[in-house]
């Protein structure tokens, strides 16, 4: 009976509450666009928008005239596409492994070339088909991660067949201290960015990610890639005023309970009360993306009051202890606030020792999205 009436789902009961406020998502990109104007902002939708559903979220940039869109992976690419304008371009960050090159001409999805090999590749696909084919270069300009030396862009620069049937949209690189504004990275990837540029002076420059938008404008080229700033996340440590909270999380009180001093909480009992507490176990744990490292550390809010969660989380839950609340204030079926107004996305990641990136992108399949 109850499955004909309700779709059959995990996410009900006790699951924990994700809301995504879609109109924070918009308020921000359009605040980037600002920002950079008149430079343009793309947006980085890679791991599924950051764990928000690329589905969701990428309709709504391209609503807000976002027709630029950054995936790492050329999957990502395919997933992404029916959900954006037929004019918006798709670029594929880690650029495309052999064999993938025809598939990724035919649907007009622009991979960034990060190897001479993957130019090489491009181009002579670009020869075989007898057209240009849309593509970013990127330059390794001190991360070490992805893109073409210095060397290999000498190269190039002085060999122009080796790129005669790439039209290279942007040439690209990427920051890798953007979110430290005093680190000397940020001059010094600036100086190598600037080498590169001479090397290729009819191009336009793609640079600057969160972080780099708001060290100023010599970062912004012509299109700046955000991500973690549209979902809400803080993108540097210098900015004043944070972004738009898009996230926030509510999880279920599933039990209730007061012990003695010495009782032992949690698994390995790591946690000891040392006088009378009372707990509450939460129906959420660390298959919810809720680090493990929180264990004894970091805490959940309710009527501003903050709780500390006590012992190790588990897979399915986690216990705080709510002594600092009157009696009676929680029972079964309460929520109480993860991520929300008095605990930021970046405080639950500074707690777990980790960022933003990745408490977004480990956000488990269990909750109940709502969409704002
Ligand atoms: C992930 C990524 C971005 C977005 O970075 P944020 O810090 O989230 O703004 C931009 N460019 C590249 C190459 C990336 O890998």
């Amino acid at each position: 009976m109850d499955a004909q009436r309700f779709k059959v789902s995990a996410n009900v009961g006790s699951a924990g509450r994700l809301t995504i406020d879609l109109s924070a998502l918009r308020a921000n990109y359009l605040r980037l666009c600002a920002t950079v104007a008149p430079a343009r902002a793309a947006a980085v939708v890679k791991a599924n928008a950051y764990g928000l559903d690329v589905a969701r979220v990428a309709p709504v940039l391209d609503a807000a005239g976002c027709r630029d869109f950054f995936v790492a992976q050329y999957g990502e690419a395919l997933e992404l596409k029916p959900h954006v304008s037929a004019e918006a371009r798709i670029y594929v960050l880690n650029g495309l492994l052999p064999g993938f090159e025809g598939d990724c001409a035919t649907r007009g999805i622009v991979p960034v070339l990060n190897s001479l090999e993957q130019v090489e590749n491009w181009n002579e696909l670009a020869k075989a088909r007898g057209q240009k084919l849309p593509a970013l270069l990127q330059f390794d300009t001190g991360m070490s991660r992805l893109g073409l030396s210095m060397e290999e862009a000498v190269l190039l620069a002085h060999q122009p067949s080796l790129l005669d049937g790439v039209d290279v949209l942007y040439i690209m690189s990427h920051l890798a201290s953007a979110d430290e504004a005093e680190s000397p990275q940020n001059a010094a990837q600036a100086a190598a960015m600037r080498e590169f540029a001479e090397l290729f002076p009819d191009h336009q420059l793609c640079f600057a990610n969160s972080g780099g938008i708001f060290l100023g404008s010599d970062l912004h080229g012509a299109l700046v890639r955000p991500g973690i700033a549209l979902y809400g996340g803080r993108p540097t440590d210098v900015i004043d005023t944070p972004m738009q909270p898009v996230v926030s999380l509510d999880v279920p009180v599933v039990q209730t309970r007061t012990v003695p001093a010495g009782t032992l909480v949690g698994y390995s009992g790591a946690y000891v009360a040392k006088a009378e507490r009372r707990l509450a176990t939460l129906s959420v744990g660390y298959a919810d993306g809720l680090p493990r490292s929180l264990s004894d550390r970091g805490a959940v809010s309710c009527d501003g009051v903050r709780l500390p969660i006590v012992g190790r989380v588990s897979m399915d839950s986690l216990i705080v202890d709510i002594s600092d609340l009157p009696a009676g204030r929680l029972k079964l079926g309460d929520h109480v606030e993860v991520i929300g107004p008095h605990q930021s996305l970046e405080d639950l990641a500074a707690d777990a020792g980790t960022i933003s990136y990745e408490i977004l992108t480990g956000l488990g399949r269990r909750f109940q999205r709502r969409y704002r």
